[in-house]
């Protein structure tokens, strides 16, 4: 059942229940002057009530509504910590931890780290006085290693729960189990968004207490064509609001650190052109690494005659709220990881949303060959292949894609793409009339693809028209717009004086003749799973997309310009959610898990369970790095790369520092790997400056071992931010590396590990690399193309990387990004023997032999052994 919605009690009940205030300068009075002009205000004392009635509420409420500020407030003030007790409350990403926890110790007259704190990974800015202590989701998920019942809390508040990060999607199991045991806990589960009841379904029919949101219509703006450089459209887009609109903030959503920054110099340089034509434009940046006093310029008033533009990640979208807003622009980007579970890949991807509805570059096409795809094993995965087909093909820019090698799927996004697919393509390629194709197109209109392929009909008419490449177009949906050509297997006669090829050669051959460059084509590989990361990603879009036009509609009627087009918001965003668990990997929830001691993980009681495929592929995992034996429990090492709050790769090269006698070099390269934001600074003006430095920092061996001479001449400048300026490093960045060092270090007296160094060469430290990352090994294979080790992934050498013109036979990366191609980041060269040393019950010495070059003699036993390969 759900509790009907208490109404509100009027406010004169409210008034005693105010705190005392010891100080109470004005600056304060308006403070509270805010808290309780919120939608929430008028609930707290129903609230209070509901939460002393049951043990788990609940609680639903639009974003900005005051949940994440407030009730923290409000049981403190009755009284929810009288017993010594903390109310704690997570969050799903550090800067709004670090952001709120500073407004609340702010509305409550206290220096931040004292009774009001917040802890997140590296970083504890908690007291023994500390009450309310906000925190991330992972940092709570880790808390429980040291206090597996919570005992310190009083209140445990899951905010943002519908945001249904991994961490979240495990502390639900882990608090459900808790309030059985300790009735006196209370727990809150907090969420912007309509999913409450599945919530209240989860925690046994929790109540629901629903707090009314006030909203201002939004005016929604589609472009009229996608944008080419969404960037660039967004740079424009903010010049024009101001130019035009009247005063009031505007956010624009971007999806990470460096294109917040790109935008920014854009627009600086922009306005400064236009001058005193102009009003002043305040642009402030909010993304995950920002210092912490940037964070607080955001939340500043904007002072009168400015306009405050906001340049921010999705954090912004509900974890955040920034007052004021006015405009919202959304070029319909974000940035998502997905992991493979099938080849165990991770990489994150940054999907764009306003490249779905057209190409302007005519069509381009792909090939997947896998035997794997073949039309029956299609046909009944029709409706997962039909999505993919559009949603995918349309993003990478494709028209069509030809897979199996009997099957051609294309999409054509109008009748006008049909026409242009019939003229261009259909009729030279497959030596069609027109009037045919389409006739037959018409008589097939309503066909189902199933029916297609079973009905001897087809068959014999594709067989007795000696199609090859070729037969009827097949619409599999209205509503889709997506057009099937099935191509009838390569059997008969090939056409005349045609010499003999693979069947795919022999289209491109035929594409080509009809004006194609190889440059169109993307080898897909083998891999299907990779266009489905791609759509899942994309599936969390259209929830997004409304969120982030609701940020505009706060305090007065707003309007929100979307960089897509119409049709691609209604055709190609999906409603659904997917949620973390199902998506990414899932190797630093087991070990936690299991250092909880649950080891029975089918059965931990998930809100939506990951898919078993990818719990056995953790668990695999784990055992290659040697965390788990094989009666999959938790090894003395496993326990101690437990104690790291990194994932298991990182945390197993972390402990084999030990034997190869170089734990200070890991870890200024696993703090410098750990900082996730820009290294590098590189001003639009001084590109070739920038360039220059950078590449003097390039280092035999490859990035990782780049990263550690940087961070070592940093120290031996003692840590000088002029000595960063000069060499066009980022101050910022490396300065977290410091305190993330400085906090590994730590970890590693726990362990007891010393911390040494002095090897001569780097190949100690390449191979302590090697022992935490061999499973993102890949190896040259003919024509420059990287292929992952075992699983044979096409992978590219980052631009980026300082590799990128070396091309050494064997490297491992640290981390693959997905835009056009699989790219990999931090590339460092490795010897393959070296996997049989550090993995040698992943990698068998068959597998690391080298196949690039045909004609070198096979490696005898002899030569094998000198290479001590057994
Ligand atoms: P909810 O959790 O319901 O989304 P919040 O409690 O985060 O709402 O926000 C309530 C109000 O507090 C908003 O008006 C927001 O602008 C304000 N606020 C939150 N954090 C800060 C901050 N660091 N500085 C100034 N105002 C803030
Ligand atoms: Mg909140």
């Amino acid at each position: 059942f759900i509790q009907a919605l208490r109404m509100p009690g009027s406010k004169s009940d409210q008034e005693d229940d105010e705190p005392k205030l010891s100080d109470a300068e004005r600056k304060k009075l308006s403070l509270q002057e805010t808290r309780r002009s919120l939608p929430i205000y008028p609930f707290k004392k129903d609230l209070i009530q509901a939460i002393k009635d049951h043990q788990v509420l609940i609680i639903e409420g639009e974003t900005g509504s005051g949940k994440t500020t407030q009730i923290p407030q409000y049981l403190y003030e009755a009284g929810f910590t009288q017993d010594g007790k903390k109310i704690g409350c997570t969050q799903p990403r550090r800067v709004a931890a670090m952001s709120v926890s500073a407004r609340v110790a702010q509305e409550m007259g206290v220096k931040l780290g004292n009774e009001v704190g917040y802890s997140i990974r590296f970083e504890d800015c908690t007291s023994e006085r500390t009450i309310i202590k906000y925190m991330t989701d992972g940092t709570l998920h880790r808390e429980f290693l040291s206090e597996p019942d919570l005992q310190s809390y009083s209140v445990m508040i899951i905010d943002e729960a519908h945001e249904r990060t991994l961490h979240t999607d495990i502390l639900f199991g882990l608090v459900k189990d808790i309030t059985r045991f300790r009735p006196d806990l209370k727990l809150l589960i907090s969420s912007a968004t309509l999913d409450a009841q599945k919530f209240s379904d989860f925690f046994d029919e929790a109540p629901i207490f629903r707090i009314p949101g006030r909203r201002y219509p939004v005016d929604i703006y589609y472009t009229k064509a996608p944008e080419a450089d969404y960037i660039d459209a967004c740079v424009v887009s903010v010049l024009q609001i101001h130019a035009t609109q009247a005063l009031g903030d505007i956010l624009v959503f971007l999806t990470g650190q460096e294109e917040i920054e790109t935008c920014q110099e854009l627009l600086q340089e922009r306005s400064r052109r236009l001058g005193s034509k102009i009003k002043e434009l305040i642009i402030l940046p909010v993304y995950s690494n920002l210092p912490s006093d940037m964070q607080a310029r955001i939340f500043q008033p904007t002072p009168p005659n400015a306009r405050k533009v906001v340049l921010a990640t999705n954090i912004a979208e509900t974890s955040l709220t920034i007052d004021n807003i006015i405009y919202v622009i959304d070029p319909g980007f974000c940035k998502q990881n997905n992991f493979n579970s099938r080849t165990g890949m991770e990489s994150l991807i940054v999907v764009p949303i306003s490249k779905l509805s057209f190409s302007s570059s005519g069509i381009s096409l792909s090939i997947v060959s896998s035997s794997a795809n073949n039309p029956i094993s299609l046909a009944n995965e029709e409706s997962t292949a039909r999505m993919m087909d559009v949603t995918f093909l349309s993003k990478m820019n494709q028209d069509f894609v030809l897979y199996g090698c009997e099957t051609w799927t294309l999409t054509v996004r109008e009748e006008q793409r049909l026409r242009v697919f019939e003229n261009k393509v259909l009729r030279k390629i497959f030596g069609a009339k027109r009037d045919e194709v389409t006739g037959e197109w018409r008589k097939l209109h309503n066909t189902e693809l199933h029916a297609l392929y079973s009905s001897p009909d087809i068959i014999r008419n594709i067989k007795s028209r000696r199609l090859r490449w070729a037969g009827h177009v097949a619409r599999m949906g209205e509503s889709r717009n997506a057009y099937r050509v099935l191509v009838g297997r390569p059997e008969g006669k090939r056409p005349s004086g045609r010499p003999r090829r693979r069947w795919e050669d022999n289209i491109k051959m035929d594409l080509r003749e009809v004006g194609y460059d190889d440059r169109d084509w993307i080898d897909l590989a083998q891999d299907r799973d990779q266009w489905r990361a791609y759509v899942r990603a994309a599936m969390n879009l259209r929830a997004s997309a409304n969120q982030r036009a609701g940020r505009a509609g706060r305090v007065a009627a707003g309007k929100c310009f979307r960089l897509y087009t119409a049709w691609a918001y209604k055709h190609e965003l999906e409603d659904n959610t997917v949620p973390e668990i199902q998506r990414i990997n899932l190797g630093n929830a087991v070990l936690t898990l299991k250092a909880l001691g649950i080891d029975d993980l089918v059965h931990f009681d998930f809100l939506d369970p990951p898919p078993h495929e990818t719990l056995v592929l953790a668990l695999e995992q784990l055992y290659a790095l040697g965390a788990l034996n094989h009666h999959g429990e938790l090894t003395k090492l496993g326990r101690r790369m437990a104690e790291f709050p990194v994932d298991p790769m990182m945390a197993k090269m972390i402990l084999a520092s030990e034997k190869y006698k170089c734990s200070e070099e890991i870890l200024s390269i696993a703090s410098m790997l750990s900082v996730n934001g820009a290294i590098f600074y590189r001003p639009k003006d001084k590109i070739v400056h920038a360039d220059a430095a950078r590449r003097g920092f390039f280092t035999p061996g490859g990035d990782h071992l780049m990263l550690l001479n940087i961070y070592s001449r940093w120290a031996d400048s003692d840590f000088s931010t002029q000595w960063c300026y000069e060499n066009f490093l980022q101050h910022r960045s490396l300065k977290r590396a410091r305190d993330v060092r400085d906090q590994l270090a730590g970890l590693m007296a726990r362990v007891e590990i010393d911390l040494v160094s002095g090897a001569s060469d780097t190949v100690g430290i390449r191979k302590a690399i090697t022992a935490g990352y061999f499973y993102h090994v890949a190896r040259l294979s003919k024509g420059g193309q990287y292929k992952t080790a075992k699983h044979q992934q096409t992978v590219m050498i980052h631009p980026n990387s300082s590799m990128f013109e070396d091309l050494p036979r064997w490297v491992i990366y640290h981390e693959l990004v997905f835009t056009t191609k699989e790219f990999m980041r931090q590339v460092t060269e490795i010897e393959s023997k070296w996997l049989l040393e550090v993995a040698p019950h992943y990698y068998k010495p068959r597998e690391l032999e080298d196949s690039t070059n045909k004609k070198m003699p096979k490696m005898t036993g002899k030569s094998r052994a000198e290479l001590g390969i057994h």
